[in-house]
Order: C-alpha cells, then sequence, then structure tokens
C-alpha cells in the first residue's frame, strides 16, 4: 500500500468555514489525513461534524479555501472528475430502465462500448435479469445496485462514498456490504466510506477515523487487523472486531453526547 501523496488522497490542513447570515460557523478544523491507494478508508463522526463538507471538498464540488487536497498526484481545483460519488440519494432516475440508467454516464463520459460495460457491470452486481425494469419495479436493495453499477460502470479508480447504505434495513445492508467489499477486492478502488454505522465502519474499512463534533477534527485513527477477505455476516462475532469497536465507540461516544447537547 502507498502513502497518499504521488497516488492516493493527501489531505492537508483543511478547513472550512460556512458563513450564514453574517455569522461564521466552522465545520471542519486543519484536518491532515494520508489515504494510500487502494486504501478502504471509512469516517465516522457525529452529525455535523463536516464529513460530507470533506467529500464533496475532495469530489471538487466544494471550494477547498484553506488547506489542499491531493488527489493521484494532483491538487484538487474543480471537479475532479476521477472519482465516483455516491450518496444515500442515489441518482437513479424513475423514467428510464435499469441498463438506460447503468448506460447514461458511460456516454455523458464519451466512453466505448456503454451497452457492453453497462452488461458486464449489470452482472456484477447481480442484476443480470433486471436490465429493462423500471425503477419502481426494483425493491430497495436492488435500486441501491442501480446505483452502485452506475457508479462502478466509468471505473474510476476512487470511490467516494457518504453513506450509501444509509436508508437500507440492516439485513440488505449486509448484503450490499458484501457486494461492495467483493468488488474492492476485484478492483482494489481507494474508498473512503462514510457512515454513522460504527459496526459498518469497522466491518468494511481497513482504517477508519473518528471525526469530532463540530468544528470536525480528526480525533482517532484506528487499524483494523482483521482477516481479508472479510465476511459482513460473520465479521462481527470475531473477538478481534469487539475490541476495536470498543475502542472506536470511546472515541466516538463523547462527541455524539457533546453534539446532540450543543
Ligand atoms: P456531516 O456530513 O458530518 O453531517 P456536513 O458536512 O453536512 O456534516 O455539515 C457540517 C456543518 O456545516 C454543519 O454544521 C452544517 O450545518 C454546516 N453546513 C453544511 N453545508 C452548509 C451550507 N451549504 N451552508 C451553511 N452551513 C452548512
Ligand atoms: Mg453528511
Amino acid at each position: 500500500m502507498s502513502q497518499g501523496g504521488a497516488k492516493g488522497i493527501s489531505i492537508q490542513g483543511v478547513g472550512k468555514a460556512y458563513v450564514s447570515r453574517g455569522a461564521e460557523r466552522r465545520a471542519l478544523e486543519r484536518v491532515d489525513l494520508e489515504i494510500g491507494a487502494g486504501e478502504f478508508v471509512a469516517f465516522v463522526g457525529p452529525s455535523g461534524c463536516g464529513k460530507s463538507t470533506l467529500m464533496n471538498m475532495i469530489a471538487g464540488l466544494l471550494p477547498i479555501a484553506e488547506g489542499r487536497i491531493v488527489h493521484d498526484g494532483r491538487a484538487v481545483q474543480g471537479v475532479n472528475r476521477r472519482v465516483g460519488y455516491m450518496t444515500q440519494a442515489d441518482a437513479v432516475l424513475p423514467w428510464r430502465t435499469v441498463r438506460q440508467n447503468v448506460e447514461l454516464p458511460l456516454r455523458l463520459h464519451k466512453l466505448a462500448d456503454p451497452a457492453g460495460r453497462a452488461t458486464a457491470m449489470l452482472a456484477q452486481v447481480g442484476l443480470d435479469g433486471f436490465a429493462n425494469a423500471y425503477p419502481a419495479e426494483l425493491s430497495g436493495g436492488m435500486r441501491k445496485r442501480v446505483a452502485l453499477a452506475q457508479l462502478l460502470a466509468y471505473e474510476p479508480g476512487t470511490l467516494l462514498m457518504d453513506e450509501p447504505f444509509g436508508a437500507l434495513d440492516a439485513q440488505l445492508k449486509l448484503v450490499m456490504q458484501e457486494q461492495l467489499l467483493k468488488i474492492w477486492a476485484e478492483r482494489g478502488q481507494t474508498v473512503v466510506f462514510v457512515t454513522h454505522d460504527l459496526a459498518e465502519a469497522v466491518t468494511l474499512a481497513q482504517r477508519v477515523v473518528v471525526f469530532s463534533g463540530r468544528p470536525g477534527r480528526v480525533k482517532a485513527i484506528e487499524t483494523i487487523e482483521l482477516p481479508s477477505p472479510r465476511d459482513p455476516f460473520r465479521t462481527r462475532f470475531d473477538p478481534a472486531f469487539e475490541a476495536v469497536y470498543t475502542r472506536l465507540w470511546e472515541a466516538l461516544a463523547p462527541e455524539i453526547r457533546r453534539e446532540a447537547a450543543a
């Protein structure tokens, strides 16, 4: 695993203040973090601590006024087209079939053979039989798999996932986690995964970063020494899971309390 800088994501002294109605409100404070190429990192922290703000800055959707972010050796300035970005609110369009939804980003990026790539992606997420279905005909989990196929279709080397499975029930979440880990094992993308579910963070990530309450700072980082490949249906019963989960929870819980009381 290489470290940040040349490949991966290097977050250097990044801060952010929002100004609303004349008052400045600090959302992030001097965040320094090196994410290696191919590394799977999870961000956890209380609501409002700036996780989505930081993701938007890595994606180049929000200007970086304090500090800088280097992705794959280039400072992020303007929209970063080398990342795939997935949020809880997916971009699946109801008036397009599953296949048309997956092909759309390929056509927008003017990539060769959108039909062939869409077929391959739908097979990868287990939706081969549903190419001509409309989103309204799918279950919540299947719809999420369409969003995953859309994200992966143009083969971004870096995936930014902001609470992507947050709206799913606990069982479907496990299915999606398994799917994501399988794809990551095959393709080795760099993944930044935001979740409010600490068990999900520990299950998926090689490192978990705990942010403090607003303004968000890096409070703790734990390397997750669990065997891989991981099985989301079983990993939580590994004694090592409980040990690292407890350490992380001790860092996270007071931040959640403090934020809730603020
Ligand atoms: P998280 O994703 O960790 O819940 P966000 O990055 O969404 O946190 O927000 C961090 C803080 O910045 C919050 O206090 C939020 O209210 C504020 N914030 C986010 N976006 C804006 C905006 N466009 N204008 C003003 N304040 C914002
Ligand atoms: Mg958020």
